[in-house]
């Protein structure tokens, strides 16, 4: 029996099958990095460890020890089956026959970043940049269907002293479909510790990354709030609607709202620049998601729009006004409707931050 054992980002991190897995096995092989953390599980068992490299001579090692009759944890860093040693093994294990395999899976750099960065990952692809076996061609196609899919990204290996180019390669696609300002979550991780920083696409290129560095790059609807990296998923937050929202909706229903820049209007233009004022009331609110720049007063329960200048727009309007009439029938369906209205946001949100 081959048990597969992915030990996470660090110890503190390991799960407890893993540990478990580990103390009953006669026979450890790992690279020699991650012995460290698992160090006081080896007692009396051999120990196996390898170089950087050695994936392919590792796992054979495995199998011929397993062929022995030994119990095998075959160590893998993150999870198994994510850039980890499973891949390798089930590669091999078809030259034998009745081969038992278990695959034990651990936390993988993508979710350790983001729990450290707060919630940042809904809808993402996970891409290495590393071209030791995949090619550069293959590394960019998948960046740029990722972008064109306005996936978040999470990016592992992405720079090495002498591999550069898929960074470089990778980074230019990134700025062609996704807007200079989203935001990038930077995870620098040892066994011991990792340093978090936020920062924009536009200024990634200028930060320090290396081989162990994790980079999440988000979506459009992708804000950073009190330090944290968030993707909403879109929750419906419960509302009532305002009587002077009413009053604008059932004008809006018989046709009777001025579309585009309303300047007879005394409080025009209330976000202090050119707007277009079309829905003065936002059909959304509260959206209670901050990627357009929304906000909760604390202690008030209350939304703040304010700093929203996306639902004033000229491109957000063209985007919501044909579909708008579809879903909302009567003032009602602000708040019966309102998933359907959600995503409509999501589509315009997408149609108009991305590239
Ligand atoms: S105006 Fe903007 S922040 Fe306010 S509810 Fe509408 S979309 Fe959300």
């Amino acid at each position: 029996m081959i048990s597969i054992v992915g030990i996470g980002p660090n110890r503190e991190n390991i799960s407890v099958k893993a540990i478990e897995t580990i103390k009953n096995a006669e026979v450890v092989i790992a690279y020699k990095g991650y012995i460290k953390p698992i160090q006081d599980l080896l007692e009396g068992k051999e120990v196996i460890k390898k170089g950087m490299g050695d994936e392919v001579r590792r796992a054979e090692l495995a199998i011929n020890k397993s062929l022995q009759g030994k119990k095998v944890a075959l160590v893998s860093s993150g999870d198994p089956g994510i850039f980890g040693m499973g891949n390798v093994l089930f590669q091999l294990i078809g030259k034998h026959e009745g081969f038992l395999v278990e695959v034990v899976p651990g936390i993988t750099a993508a979710t350790f970043a983001a729990s450290l960065l707060g919630a940042p990952l809904h809808d993402f692809s996970v891409i290495s940049l590393s071209d030791i076996l995949t090619p550069l061609s293959e590394i960019k196609r998948k960046v740029e269907h990722a972008c064109k899919g306005d996936f978040v990204i999470v990016i592992y290996n992405p720079l090495s002293k002498t591999r550069k180019k898929p960074f470089k390669e990778a980074y230019n696609i990134l700025v062609k479909y996704k807007k200079l300002s989203t935001p990038v979550g930077i995870v620098r991780s040892t066994d011991e510790s990792s340093e978090v920083e936020i920062t924009s696409l536009k200024n990634l290129i200028d930060k320090e990354i290396n081989m162990s560095t994790t980079l999440i790059v988000g979506n459009s609807m992708t804000y950073v709030k009190e330090g944290y990296m968030i993707t909403p998923r879109g929750y419906t937050v419960p509302s009532e609607i305002h009587p002077l929202a009413v009053d604008f909706y059932e004008k809006f229903l018989k046709g009777e709202i001025t579309v585009g820049a309303n300047r007879e209007c005394e409080y025009y233009p209330c976000h202090q620049h050119p707007q277009n004022c079309t829905f003065c009331y936002c059909p959304f609110y509260p959206c209670g998601d901050g990627s357009t720049g929304g906000k909760w007063i604390t202690g008030k329960n209350v939304w703040s729009c304010e700093d929203c200048f996306w639902i004033h727009d000229n491109k957000t309007v063209k985007c919501i006004l044909p579909k708008l009439s579809k879903i909302l029938k009567e003032t009602d369906d602000l708040i019966k409707r309102k998933k359907e209205l959600l995503k409509l946001r999501r589509e315009c949100i997408h149609n108009t931050y991305t590239k």
